[in-house]
């Protein structure tokens, strides 16, 4: 069902394909897994399924929240209808704990909670492996104007805040996460909009009582049963049931090369 439709880009984790109207695309979720710039790969059967599902789940909260988004529907449980925008070139992301990057960097503990929220830059490009950047850069280099940087900053805080609290209520830190905002052009008007997606790929998650990692650092650190991790975040969400099977029969190890 997916051949004749026109491709318009693949990436990582997703393709995207032409939608069946102008100003839609057709985003589809891979099971490919890459880390640190795509140095190492694996492809985890189940994960793209999973993330389709989760992050049609909080998009759809988000819309409803007023927080506006890409996303229209899910088409299948691996593909989603969402708005074309021009996406801005940034990963935006947001830290309540400190982990990952900014542990090292500051040479925090991972795991100490951050004094408030920060939210950090960094320009995409992979050549670059998507250095960190100021507003200053992003300003200067004409990314994004001072008033797209406001709304994506005053965005970025209810998306936490939302976030912060939806997985709390089913025993999850919401330690950090990364996010894309896109310009959506309708009519002779242009709004920043949340695009991408916010899943156990683009966040970190942890089990409030274990600690256990629920989210991609299984796979960047060979902890394995990151399908497993996955499942259990949308069972909690309430996206499948406990006795749901995936979609494979029996889960496997995640393998790299
Ligand atoms: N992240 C992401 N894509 C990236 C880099 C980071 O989704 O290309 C997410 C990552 O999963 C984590 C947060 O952004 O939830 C902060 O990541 P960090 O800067 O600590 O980088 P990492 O340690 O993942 O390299």
């Amino acid at each position: 069902m997916t051949s004749r439709r026109t491709r318009i880009y693949e990436g990582k984790a997703k393709i995207l394909y032409e939608g069946p109207e102008p100003g839609t695309v057709i985003v589809h979720f891979k099971d490919d897994a890459t880390a640190f710039n795509a140095q190492k790969k694996a492809v985890i059967e189940g994960k793209g399924v999973l993330n389709q599902r989760i992050s049609e789940f909080i998009f759809t909260r988000l819309n409803d929240l007023g927080i506006p988004t890409h996303f229209i529907r899910s088409l299948n449980v691996r593909e989603q209808l969402v708005r074309e925008v021009e996406i801005i070139p940034l990963e935006v992301v947001v830290r309540n704990v400190a982990a990952g990057s900014l542990a090292t960097r500051l040479g925090l503990e991972e795991g100490t909670a951050l004094p408030r929220s920060i939210i950090e830059f960094c320009y995409k490009n992979d050549a670059l492996g998507d250095p960190m950047v100021s507003e200053e850069h992003i300003t200067a280099f004409g990314w994004a104007a001072p008033q797209e940087i406001d709304d994506i900053m005053h965005m970025s805080i209810r998306i936490n805040d939302f976030l912060t609290g939806l997985f709390l209520g089913i025993g999850i830190r919401l330690i950090d996460f990364k996010i894309e905002f896109g310009r959506l052009y309708e009519n002779d008007m242009m709004r920043i909009v949340l695009a991408d997606e916010i899943s156990p790929d683009s966040c970190r998650l942890w089990d409030t009582k274990t600690n256990d990692k629920m989210d991609k650092d299984r796979f960047r650190r060979d902890m394995g049963g990151l399908v497993e991790a996955y499942q259990e975040v949308a069972k909690r969400l309430g996206i499948i049931s406990e006795n749901e099977k995936p979609e494979r029969a029996k889960p496997k190890l995640v393998k790299s090369d």
